[in-house]
């Protein structure tokens, strides 16, 4: 299959290089000049582990190319995914579909002979029926099939994730599309992975349905931890003694500082505004908005407490500021609403991330100090207060933190330690949801 793939961001390039890794000949495409320059320069734009080597792989056996020019991919491809962004629109939270409707435009007007056009943006219920009659609009003579198929995979684990999905969906209206995807995915397919048909809109809403219970899982255990706190109760042996439940399951129950990330808030978002537009509003999903969009910021009260009350003045380093580990995305990240809350306070921030450094000084509040590494974000503070759970800062020298900082105070938003064993090394501890010092 010839497959043009437009969009080479996260989605884009990792499902790119997966189609070519599977045999089909593929095109990246992306309007970032330089993003493509990079990529024929066989440098990875994103950090994503394994990426580098399976485009190297793959662009060596001629499988994988880059362009810029929409015109010439489109023209040549009997599958055409649409990979662009679809961020909150500003003022309102729908998601913005400018990105895609912009691509579809462009699509409509290089077309040639029966092509298969799949959405694999996040897309509100109905964007199909739009694109559809975009491309119709533009070019009547166009012979396309628009087709939904979202995307699941998860930053830091892309390419597992895309390589062994626990289901494919796609929604068509055009029973013509059906074999072109099922050939699209078949070594997949082979493998067992359920490919699932719907109709356009059902598949639309199973990405946003999908997310949004993700959401309102972390949420809910978010919340069940402040409860432990208030009670006297272990949030993760709760985690442990529900998980066990085949019907709860025991992922997406660890207790944190709110979901962040290119997904989860704006999709959860526009599901909202879906869902208050079609006269159903969904209330679970506009509290979990509502209670996470609070929680992350309250997160900086932590870091108060555990400074005994003030940090005006007084110097935080924060360990950690993408919106997980391994990924440079910062999008919706934590950190961001944590860091400015604690420059409103008054603090002084030294902040240390092993890959998302470059995009946090765009983002995160002016007059922060990013440091070398996390002793050196911990140089001289008064806390220091771990956000993302990085491997890196899973195994810290305790005795070397204790002796670089002002005092011995952690805050552990990831619950990556053990309080007991902390003390032992003089450091007053705090977490989620889990007793002082345990
Ligand atoms: P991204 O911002 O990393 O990449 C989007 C790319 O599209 C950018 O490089 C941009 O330059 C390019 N682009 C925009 N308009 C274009 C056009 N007309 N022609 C060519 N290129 C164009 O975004 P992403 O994280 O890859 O997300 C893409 C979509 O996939 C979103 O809808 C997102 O919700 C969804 N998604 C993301 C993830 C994730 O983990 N990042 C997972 C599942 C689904």
């Amino acid at each position: 299959m010839r497959i043009a793939m437009i969009g080479s961001g996260y989605v884009g390039l990792v499902s790119g290089v997966c189609f070519a890794d599977f045999g089909h000949d593929v095109i990246c495409v992306d309007k970032a000049h330089d993003k493509i320059a990079a990529l024929k320069e066989g440098r990875i734009p994103i950090y994503e582990p394994g990426l580098d080597e399976l485009v190297q792989r793959n662009v060596r056996s001629g499988n994988l190319s880059f362009s810029t020019d929409i015109a010439t991919s489109v023209g040549e491809a009997d599958v055409v995914f649409i990979a662009v962004g679809t961020p909150s629109r500003r003022g309102d939270g729908h998601a913005d579909l400018s990105y895609v409707y912009s691509a579809a435009r462009e699509i409509a007007s290089a077309v040639k002979g029966f092509t298969v056009v799949v959405t694999k943006s996040t897309v509100p219920v109905g964007t199909g029926d739009e694109v559809d009659r975009i491309i119709a609009e533009a070019n009547p003579l166009a012979d396309v099939a628009v087709v939904s198929n979202p995307e699941f995979l998860r930053e830091g684990a892309a390419i597992d994730d895309f390589k062994r999905p626990d289901r494919i969906v796609v929604g068509l209206e055009d029973e013509r599309a059906r074999e072109v995807m099922a050939e699209v995915y078949r070594p997949l397919y082979l493998n067992k992975a359920p490919l699932v048909f719907t109709d356009r809109r059902t598949s639309e809403l199973i990405k946003y349905a999908a997310n949004a219970f993700l959401a309102m899982k972390i949420t809910f255990i978010n919340e069940v931890a402040d409860l432990c706190e208030s009670v006297g109760a272990n949030v993760q042996e709760v985690a442990n003694g529900i998980g066990l439940d085949k019907r709860i399951g025991a992922k997406f129950l660890h207790a944190g500082p709110g979901y962040g990330g290119s997904c989860f808030p704006k999709d959860t978002l526009a599901l909202v505004k879906t869902a208050q537009d079609a006269g159903s509003p969904i209330r679970l999903i506009e509290t979990t908005v509502e209670v996470n969009t609070q929680r992350k910021r309250a997160m900086a009260r932590k870091v108060v407490a555990a400074c005994g009350g003030s940090v005006r003045g007084k110097t935080i380093g924060m360990l950690g500021l993408t919106f997980k580990p391994m990924t440079d995305d910062m999008r919706d990240a934590p950190s961001i609403a944590i860091a400015q809350a604690l420059v409103d306070l008054g603090a002084k921030i030294q902040a240390y991330d092993p890959e998302g450094m470059g995009h946090a000084k765009k983002i995160l509040p002016p007059g922060i100090d990013f440091a070398e590494g996390p002793y050196e974000a911990a140089e001289g503070a008064d806390a220091i207060c771990i956000v993302t759970e990085w491997n890196q800062f899973r195994a810290l020298d305790f005795k070397r933190l204790r002796d670089v900082m002002s005092a011995p105070v952690i805050v552990d938003l990831r619950n990556i330690y053990q309080g007991d064993e902390l003390a032992k090394h003089g450091f007053s501890y705090s977490s989620i949801g889990r007793p002082k010092n345990r």
